[in-house]
């Protein structure tokens, strides 16, 4: 599986597995360990949840089951936004009870929360040095965000894991992330889970050039867009449920797009979000509750 090396030199896998809402949103029984349990038979060892998913523990059973050796998984969690701030190291450490881990690999801040950032990072940059995560990185973070946690960073983050699909190309934060060597995730890369309400007919998984695309390599849609992502060195974390999909989102090794495949695929862009703005987010986002 291809890795790319974050900027301090932990490797991450680019493929990784998505897991929001598997089932129903929070939902946290085996029927998510189960599915989770088929990503890892299959091959998938990077797994991507958040305090806010309400399934740690469901992941937590699927790791324990599997009974792989834990330096062969890479486990991503997020800090909630109601959890920022001097709550940050109190959840970070229900995450790692909740999974039944000793450490983790990746830990981000969900939300950009320019007020609480600095308390946010200093509490995660802790966790760093006493060797409780391998890598600190930020999820939905603006230019501006970036430039503000540069000005006291001790650690530098690692990546920024955004909203990315071919009709929300986000080039600009794309060439500004990977100018300063933070590695970039893209999150509903197939254009988003059921959590959304987006019809199917509205996803890029159906959009015409990409149908034709995978017609051409004799692959499925999804395929495409997941490659477009590897082959571009960004992390990608598609959720599947379906056993089809999370076998066929694997298989991204013997095929390769073309340069102006690429750019096919960049020019479907329409600025277009599925998810939520970081301008705005924060207001939806503290009604929500993570829980215990
Ligand atoms: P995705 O864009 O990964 O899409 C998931 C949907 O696509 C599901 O309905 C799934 O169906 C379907 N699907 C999966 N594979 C294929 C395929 N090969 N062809 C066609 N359809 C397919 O959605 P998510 O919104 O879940 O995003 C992925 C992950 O990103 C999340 O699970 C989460 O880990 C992360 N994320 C992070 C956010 C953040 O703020 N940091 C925000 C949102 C997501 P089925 O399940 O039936 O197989």
């Amino acid at each position: 599986m291809a890795t790319l090396t974050l900027n301090n030199g932990v490797e991450i896998p680019q493929l990784g597995f998505g897991t929001a809402a598997i089932g129903e949103w929070q939902q946290d029984d085996s029927y998510v360990t189960d599915t989770i349990l088929k990503g890892m038979s299959i091959g998938y060892r990077h797994f991507d949840t958040a305090s806010v998913y309400g399934n740690e523990r469901a992941l937590g059973r699927a790791i324990r089951d599997a009974g792989l050796p834990r330096q062969e998984l890479f486990i991503t969690s997020k800090v909630w936004d109601t959890e920022q701030g001097r709550e940050t190291t109190a959840a970070f450490e229900r995450s790692l009870e909740r999974l039944q881990l000793a450490y983790l690999d990746l830990y981000l801040i969900h939300w950009p929360l320019p007020a609480y950032t600095r308390e946010t990072w200093e509490a995660m940059e802790q966790l760093y040095d006493e060797k409780k995560v391998r890598a600190l990185g930020l999820s939905n973070f603006r230019k501006s965000d970036i430039e503000q946690i540069a000005t006291f960073a001790r650690i530098r983050p690692t990546c920024n894991q955004i909203e990315l699909h071919p009709y929300f190309t986000q080039k600009d934060l794309v060439d500004y992330c990977q100018f300063h060597k933070m590695a970039v995730a893209s999150w509903s890369p197939l254009g988003s889970g059921s959590w959304s309400g987006v019809p199917t007919s509205e996803k890029p998984v159906v959009d015409p050039v990409i149908v034709a695309l995978a017609e051409k390599h004799g692959r499925t849609a999804g395929q495409i867009i997941l490659k477009w992502n590897i082959q571009q060195h960004r992390i990608v974390i598609p959720k599947a449920e379906s056993l089809d999909h999370i076998r066929n989102n694997f298989l991204l090794d013997d095929f390769t797009l073309s340069e102006e495949e690429i750019q096919a695929i960049d020019s479907l862009n329409r600025n277009h979000r599925f998810g939520a703005d970081p301008d705005t987010a924060h207001e939806e986002n503290k009604k929500v509750r993570v829980p215990d």
